[in-house]
Formats: C-alpha cells, structure tokens, sequence
C-alpha cells in the first residue's frame, strides 16, 4: 500500500506541483485547498487527485478534514504545510487583521495540522513533515512584516518539533523557496519583477514550482531519513543560509 500525503493548498502554484510529484513518486495524495472550487475541481479533473476543502487557520476544521481524508485515503504519513497568503502592507499601515489573517495561516496553520496528525505519527514511529516557509521569514523584506515574522516563526517550529519527533521516526523540515514563478508572484507588477526583483536573483529567472516539489519529494523519502530540523533553500542562490 501507498504511503498518504497531505498537501495543505495543493491545488494551485508550487502545492500544485508538490501534489502532482508526490503522486508520480508513488503516493497516494490528498491536496487541500481554502476555497478556490474553480481551481481545485480543475485540477482534479487534469490530475486525479482528490481535492478537500477546508482552512488550515481554524483547529476544528483541520481536524475534520483529516478525519475525512484517512476515512477516505488511509492514515496520514506524509504532510505538507504549503498553504500560505499574503498581506502586504507596510508596518506603519498594517492593519491588525493583515497581521492576524497571514500569522493565522501561514504559523498556526502549522500547529493546526501538525497538531492533528502527529499522535497517529508517533504512535505507528513513522512520519515526514515538510514545512514550506520562504526567503523571506530568513532575511526579512519590507512590507512583509507579518508574512516574515510567520515564515521565520515556521522555521523555529521545524527545529524545536524535529526534536521531539526524532526518537519516533519522525523528521520534521523547512524548504524556504526564493521567488517561484505563481501566481503569488506574478501578481507583482511585471516591471518591478524584471528590473528590481530578477536582477536579484544570480540564476537570472524566478523558480519553477516543480524546482520546489523535487525538494518535497527528497525530504519525505526514505533516502533522507537522518535529515531533520534542516532547512533546505531553493533561491537561484539569492541568499546562501
Ligand atoms: P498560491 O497563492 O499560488 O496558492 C496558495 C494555495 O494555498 C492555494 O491552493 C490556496 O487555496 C491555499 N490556501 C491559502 N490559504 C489557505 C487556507 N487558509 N487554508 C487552506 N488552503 C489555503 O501560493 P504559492 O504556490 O505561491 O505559495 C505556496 C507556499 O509557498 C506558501 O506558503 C508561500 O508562502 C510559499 N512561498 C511562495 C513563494 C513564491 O515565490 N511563490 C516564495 C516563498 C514561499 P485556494 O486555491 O482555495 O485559494
């Protein structure tokens, strides 16, 4: 049988390609998503992978939509927290549910989903975590004090749960991506992103989303089983942590 993954907002942009590579390396997926049905049902349709709908900021909703994929699926082996948004605005003009909406998601979104599934890990002393923080909860970027502060939250979450999980078989990573060409980032006014954002980037191009599912599917293997608490960096070689 199958090993089961969970991709919190694998419907779309690098979730998407995370999904789809775990299926082609040979497990059965499961990929969530917020509410975009349009999306998520179009990707179903192209991929066959199963779509559930919940949101990864409320504790009770994780935990029923968890029961509905291991009723459906299998108990969960593999999750991926990808799930993430935006809210940007600059500290001054932040708002407190700009802080509350990406904290919400992109930090607790983590303990919520972790939380539900790590007794079942721990108790068959098996389980892969990956969590998809970014270059900016490493470096920090104006504009982005919420979604940095969230992101580099995700990291310490990563090092201080990988060490519980350790004695259980359990390994618990961090990928933080650089700019990945989705529609998060194409959302971004094409000048800024040719002559501000790409100059950065000493590969010369955004990432692709399969650049990071490839980095996924390492992580969750049994090839990188001593790897824990780590944090991998996939950024064209923007930033070398
Ligand atoms: P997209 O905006 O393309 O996709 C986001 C996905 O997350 C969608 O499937 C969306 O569902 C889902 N989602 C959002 N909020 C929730 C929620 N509350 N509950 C459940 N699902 C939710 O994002 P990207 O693919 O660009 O980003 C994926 C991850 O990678 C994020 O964590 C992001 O912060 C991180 N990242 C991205 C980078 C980039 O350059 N793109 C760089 C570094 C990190 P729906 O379709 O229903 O809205």
């Amino acid at each position: 049988m199958s090993r089961v993954a969970v991709v919190t907002g694998g419907t779309r942009g690098i979730g998407a390609a995370i999904s789809l590579a775990l299926k082609n390396a040979g497990y059965t997926v499961a990929a969530n998503y917020a509410g975009n049905d349009e999306k998520a049902n179009a990707f179903h349709g192209a991929t066959g992978i199963p779509v559930f709908k919940w949101d990864v900021s409320d504790y009770t909703s994780c935990g029923e939509g968890i029961a509905k994929v291991e009723a459906e699926l299998g108990v969960i082996d593999v999750l991926v927290n990808n799930a993430g948004i935006t809210r940007d605005a600059m500290f001054h003009k932040m708002t407190p549910q700009q802080w509350h909406e990406v904290v919400n998601t992109n930090l607790t979104g983590l303990f919520n989903m972790t939380h539900q599934v790590w007794g079942g890990m721990r108790d068959r002393s098996y389980g892969r975590i990956v969590n998809i923080s970014s270059i900016n909860g490493q470096k920090g970027q104006m504009g982005q004090v919420n979604y940095s502060a969230a992101k580099a939250g995700d990291l310490g979450f990563t090092k201080a749960l990988a060490q519980e999980g350790a004695a259980k078989n359990i390994t618990v990573n961090a990928i933080c991506p650089g700019y990945i060409g989705t529609e998060m980032v194409l959302a971004v006014p094409e000048k800024v992103l040719n002559e501000r954002i790409i100059p950065q980037i000493p590969v010369g191009r955004l990432g692709e989303p399969e650049e990071v599912a490839r980095c996924v599917v390492f992580l969750v293997s049994d090839d990188a089983g001593f790897i824990t608490g780590s944090t991998l960096s996939a950024n064209g070689g923007q930033l070398f942590v």
